[in-house]
């Protein structure tokens, strides 16, 4: 079961990648432009509006979108779904995060096509000759790459920083086949892991019905879904788990009586269970700090509040001098030519 979103800006072919691989690994393919470009056959009120913003290359209205999304989302999420052209702003990002979150689901990988704006506008008006889409003309591309740059491109870069480990960036001026066979060679390896991860979890249990304590756990263990080093001391190999810093990690071997010069590959299965236990029931990781995270931010976004406008321009929220530091929030400080420096008198 994967659950996909696909980035790019308009024809960097994330819609043929997500087709491909739709069909690849028979998941459901949701491409807003397809269902919106349906709608436009009604030819109702709604359609005629909608035709007017598509072919103009702006934004249909997040409300007409979210409300899309979720209704297909709802029959479609258990078995798994390829987003091509949603979530395109933060809006609609926040609401899908919404959704997921209600139904205890998460997005499993994201793919980021990137391409430059030259090959990709003599790509637009070759597919508008082969598939006459209104909205593949030179002025419509261009406010379509905008729309892109202006708002997509912040989703995507939310994306990549909220979910380092299932962001990929590929690159679009490739051929379409190279393309599909990287993706499919990412989804491949991490279903074969999946698959060898639950093999080795059945066989150590099975082994320790045989024997409790003494399966070497010399090639995995693994603690709130994430597999641990087992070649490290268990307080190094515990801040491995996102939310588990190194006090933290000394806190839990003290509570669960372990030796802390123990390297993972040493403990028994009960301790391994007592460390588990711990987590589960004292600390709150992974997911679902992830989760706590974000929509703490959310809530004081929301508010308007000092710590939330900070939090929306990207710049440090406690009080830190700024102007000379916070370089890892603002980015690399760029020199700007010809600035005066002020004098006296
Ligand atoms: P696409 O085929 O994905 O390039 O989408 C074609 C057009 O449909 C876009 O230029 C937008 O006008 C509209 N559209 C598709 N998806 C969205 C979305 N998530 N949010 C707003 N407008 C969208």
């Amino acid at each position: 079961m994967h659950k996909i979103i696909f980035f790019g800006p308009p024809g960097a072919g994330k819609g043929t990648q997500a087709k491909l691989i739709s069909q690849e690994f028979k998941l459901p393919h949701l491409s807003t432009g397809d269902i919106l470009r349906n709608k436009l056959l009604d030819n109702d009120n709604l359609a005629k509006e909608l035709k007017q913003i598509m072919s103009s290359g702006n934004l249909v209205s997040d409300n007409i979108l979210n409300s899309i999304v979720e209704s297909r989302l709802k029959n479609e999420t258990t078995n798994g779904f390829i987003l091509d052209g949603y979530p395109r702003t933060l809006q609609q990002s926040e609401f899908l995060e919404n959704i997921l979150l209600n139904s205890s689901n998460s997005i499993d990988y994201i793919f980021n096509i990137q391409i430059n704006f030259e090959i990709l506008k003599n790509r637009i008006l070759k597919r508008s000759s082969e598939e006459s889409r209104e909205d593949d003309n030179i002025d419509v591309i261009q406010t379509r790459y905008n729309e892109y740059l202006n708002s997509t491109q912040k989703v995507s870069d939310f994306y990549k920083d909220k979910y380092p480990s299932i962001f990929y960036e590929l690159d679009g001026s490739l051929q379409i086949d190279e393309i599909t066979q990287k993706i499919i060679q990412i989804l491949k390896k991490s279903w074969k892991s999946a698959k060898i991860l639950n093999i080795s979890s059945w066989l150590s249990v099975w082994l320790s019905c045989i024997h409790p304590h003494s399966f070497p756990r010399d090639f995995m263990a693994r603690i709130s879904g994430v597999n641990i080093p087992t070649n490290k001391k268990v307080n190094i190999a515990l801040t491995y788990i996102f939310g588990i810093g190194n006090k933290t990690a000394v806190d839990i071997c003290t509570n669960a009586s372990i030796d802390i010069t123990k390297r993972v590959s040493e403990l028994n299965d009960s301790e391994i269970n007592k460390i588990r236990d711990l987590i589960d029931n004292d600390y709150t990781v992974e997911g679902d700090l992830r989760r706590k995270v974000s929509l703490d931010i959310k809530r004081l976004n929301d508010l308007g509040c000092y710590r939330g406008l900070r939090h929306r321009k990207k710049l440090p929220v406690r009080g830190q001098r700024t102007h000379t530091n916070a370089r890892t929030r603002k980015g690399k400080a760029v020199a700007i030519a010809g600035k005066k420096k002020v004098t006296k008198g």
